[in-house]
């Protein structure tokens, strides 16, 4: 019987225990305070900054809404970003990606303070996640490893292959999970674009993470029976003339070799959701000098 890794359950689980930390923050008169930068009219980047406030709303985060004319010279946002930096009621600053093309994303990523980098894309976080010493993990990395824990999976001595080598998911991930931390001390094959026969790689693998935007590439020929599967894939596509998300995984193929399997939606996303909520609350603890259970 394959288990099917609930991630709303597991993020809900998340939320809840961070309500004692911000009842400390609260006690100690601070309020964790989230700020979002949208930049874009995109609706897909709109839709994801409202629910990202809602989530903080949900469990007692501010979230402060910053829009900007996705028209506005580069200049504006880097300015923004510094204000918020030197703001101290702000505690965590989110640019929702992508800016538009006239922004380099390297650039504004470096703008932020690396102390309210919540998203853990800031080079200082990056370097620190390398040398395994992280402050803010990268909330889906972190989530696949919160949601491998919940499912009773044991990374010490696996074999993990992940598909995709991005820098916001298959390399932090594949850090993550060779460090010497309980949820590390994997062996890890990163796998991309590049890598010949995918299939040998993911096969011989005990827990397969994939995270490559091809719709549908990973399918149960590709697996060994009681492989581990999680899929960090988001992919919209037109099914029976109907648009639908699917992951990078195919999922009635895969589910019936692996031993447990995450579901699109309803996996890996709210698990990034839920970690973003917990790195602000991380990073106001930090700021403000008041120790609290994470
Ligand atoms: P990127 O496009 O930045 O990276 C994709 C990676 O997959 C690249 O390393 C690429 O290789 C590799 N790749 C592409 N095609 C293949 C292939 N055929 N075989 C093997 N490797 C391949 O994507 P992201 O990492 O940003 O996102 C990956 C997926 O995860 C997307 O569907 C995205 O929507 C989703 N996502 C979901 C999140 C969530 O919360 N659920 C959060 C973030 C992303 P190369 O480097 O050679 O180009």
């Amino acid at each position: 019987m394959t288990d099917v890794i609930d991630g709303d359950a597991v993020a809900a689980d998340v939320r809840d225990g961070l309500a004692g930390a911000i009842r400390t923050l609260d006690d100690a008169g601070v309020t964790p305070t989230l700020a979002t930068v949208l930049m874009s009219d995109d609706p897909a980047s709109e839709t994801y900054v409202s629910m990202k406030q809602q989530d903080c709303a949900e469990v007692g985060i501010e979230a402060r809404d910053v829009e900007l004319d996705p028209e506005a010279p580069a200049e504006e946002l880097f300015e923004t970003v510094a204000d918020l930096n030197a703001d101290p009621s702000v505690n965590g600053i989110l640019v929702q990606m992508p800016v538009p093309d006239h922004v380099e994303d390297r650039d504004v990523i470096r703008t932020i303070d690396p102390a309210k980098d919540v998203d853990g894309f800031h080079p200082e976080n990056v370097g620190r996640l390398v040398a395994g010493d992280p402050v803010f993990k990268p909330c889906t990395p972190h989530g696949v490893l919160k949601l491998l824990d919940a499912a009773g999976v044991e990374t010490e001595g696996a074999d993990v292959t992940i598909v995709g080598r991005s820098n916001i998911v298959g390399k932090p991930l594949a850090n993550l999970l060779i460090g010497k931390a309980d949820d590390g001390n994997a062996t890890v094959t990163v796998c991309h674009s590049r890598t010949e026969n995918l299939p040998e790689k993911t096969r011989r693998a005990d827990v397969v993470i994939a995270a490559a935007g091809v719709p549908e590439l990973v399918d149960g020929s590709m697996l060994t029976d009681g492989t581990v599967v999680i899929d960090v894939g988001v992919n919209r596509v037109e099914r029976d003339g109907e648009s639908t998300l699917v992951g990078d995984v195919d999922f009635e193929s895969a589910k019936s070799k692996a031993r447990a399997i995450t579901p699109v939606p309803g996996g890996v996303g709210p698990m990034t959701r839920a970690m973003l909520l917990y790195n602000t609350v991380k990073a106001t603890s930090r700021q403000a000098e008041v120790p609290v259970d994470l």
